[in-house]
């Protein structure tokens, strides 16, 4: 099993399965519950601390047709879409790969069609700091003139380097490092769902290894299962 198996098994699918960022959860949910979800967003900080994960949330939150305080309900044809990855209205864009001015502006172009199944299309777009100028311009004019329908989520480990033309567009929500009980809490419910048993004290030495990033402490844990299976066969 890869790494990315378990971590992506275990994506948190709502904001109550998720840990840490208290402060940001309760203030997305209050925007859902409320309808006054903004147009764009920049979802600021280390890796693995849960800016995809939320931003997927939110993403189905929009656009779930029973949300509940603030959650998707995640069994609607929408949510289910969602999770499957087959609903077009949601897109997810790594600017790592596509960070050309044609890239963004095929986006452009999309946004003034209507969603073809949900009622928004959202655009998560993942380390959204590595476009280029060019394209950054071309995502401000949308961002200036947002059609109705249209969101936008912006993800990044280094704000610093996008425009503030862009940022001042944006509701920015910073994401702390996740505390060490925090991540002893998530990979405890892991190992539990995955039959594996674990002291507390490795669990403790990997929260504490991963340096407050989700991810590199789900891809230590996998690595510790691994290498027992070996050493046990
Ligand atoms: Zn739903």
């Amino acid at each position: 099993m890869a790494y990315t198996a378990l971590y992506r098994k275990f994506r948190p699918s709502t904001f109550g399965e998720m840990v840490g960022q208290e402060h940001i959860i309760k203030t997305l949910k209050n925007q859902l519950a409320s309808g006054r979800v903004g147009h764009a967003y920049l979802f600021n900080g280390g890796r693995g601390t849960g800016k995809t994960t939320a931003a997927k949330v939110l993403a189905r939150a929009i656009n779930c047709l029973n949300p509940k305080d603030g959650e998707p309900c995640n069994e609607c044809e929408i949510c289910k879409a969602a999770l499957n990855s087959s609903l077009t209205d949601i897109v997810e864009m790594d600017a790592a790969s596509n960070n050309s001015v044609e890239d963004i502006r095929s986006i452009r172009e999309e946004v003034n069609f209507l969603p073809t199944l949900a009622k928004y299309r959202v655009y998560i777009i993942d380390e959204v700091h590595m476009l280029s100028t060019g394209a950054f311009n071309a995502l401000l004019k949308t961002l200036e003139e947002p059609p109705e329908h249209v969101k936008f989520i912006l993800a990044t480990t280094e704000p610093q380097k996008i425009p503030a033309t862009i940022l001042s567009r944006c509701q920015r929500f910073d994401f702390k490092t996740l505390s060490i009980d925090d991540i002893m809490k998530r990979l405890q419910i892991i190992c539990d769902e995955s039959n594996i048993t674990i002291s507390n004290d490795a669990l403790r030495t990997i929260a504490v290894l991963a340096e407050g990033g989700m991810r590199d402490a789900i891809s230590i844990l996998e690595r510790c299962i691994q290498d027992r299976r070996k050493r046990n066969k």
